[in-house]
């Protein structure tokens, strides 16, 4: 490659850069992925601690309403109790009363109180066949909730199991990723760290048929011709992602030479 410098400027130098950053950006790129999958993991254990939840407390209502029931059927009971020593004693005063009208009006308020009491009987059978209804209910709550709670609990192992690995590996690319950064240029990775936190997604990107393979949007020859000397970081000026010239000799046995090399076999 020519260049109009007088001081012959060694070729590709910000590419050479680059590759620790790009090496970098793969770890990176793994560790989003993996807290992204973490992130999953906390929201199915979520899901069930709302699941067991809502049992616990279906299971609480019920049991309050059951003991409402229980109450307004004790209620219902002490009434009659009262009807019945009310009968008892209308039925001795009649027992001594001698004159007729008076028997009579005895025996109307008798008539009215049995009518009471029936009434009220059929109000607790009918709270009884609610209660009976009510207990079955619960029955299957608990039984629901005892299964769930061994189904869960297994399913919860799982998961923490799982997040246990995760973390496992997330401090196996920290560690990685710190050793690399040690060698990596200070400014440039400040740059690249400032833009990843923006995308979340790879931002040190090759040029592909002189388009950004960030935001792919079409580059200018002038753009590409930059990128290919290497000398400073070119930015995409759409994405402000840093382009970088892939059809190097530098990027061969790196991960990004052998990703193009697979893509190429299989486009052939
Ligand atoms: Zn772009």
């Amino acid at each position: 490659m020519v260049t109009l410098s007088s001081f012959p400027i060694r070729e590709n130098s910000m590419l050479e850069v680059l590759k620790v950053v790009l090496q970098i950006q793969e770890l990176d790129m793994k560790m989003i992925r993996l807290m992204r999958i973490k992130k999953e993991r906390f929201k199915e254990l979520d899901q069930i601690a709302s699941l067991r939840k809502e049992l616990h407390q279906q299971l609480t209502e019920k049991e309050k309403e059951i003991e409402e029931l229980n109450k307004n059927i004790r209620a219902f009971e002490s009434k009659i109790e009262e009807i019945n020593i009310r009968l008892k004693s209308l039925e001795d005063k009649q027992n001594h009363i001698k004159k007729a009208d008076e028997f009579n009006a005895l025996t109307q308020e008798m008539t009215s109180a049995e009518r009471e009491r029936i009434f009220i009987e059929q109000k607790i059978s009918d709270l009884v066949d609610r209660r009976v209804l009510e207990e079955e209910l619960l029955e299957k709550i608990k039984a629901s909730l005892t299964t769930s709670e061994h189904s869960s609990q297994a399913l919860e192992n799982e998961i923490q199991a799982s997040i246990k690995m995760i973390n496992d590996e997330g401090s196996q690319l920290k560690k990685e990723r710190d050793e690399l950064a040690q060698t990596a240029d200070p400014d440039t990775l400040q740059i690249y760290e400032r833009l990843l936190r923006n995308k979340k997604d790879r931002v040190v990107v090759p040029i592909e048929n002189r388009t950004c393979s960030g935001c792919h949007i079409v580059l200018t020859a002038q753009h590409e011709n930059l990128v290919r000397k290497g000398e400073n970081l070119v930015f995409c000026e759409h994405c402000s992602r840093i382009h970088y010239w892939q059809e190097s000799e530098l990027l061969e046995g790196t991960a990004t030479a052998t990703k193009r090399r697979r893509r190429r076999m299989v486009g052939a």
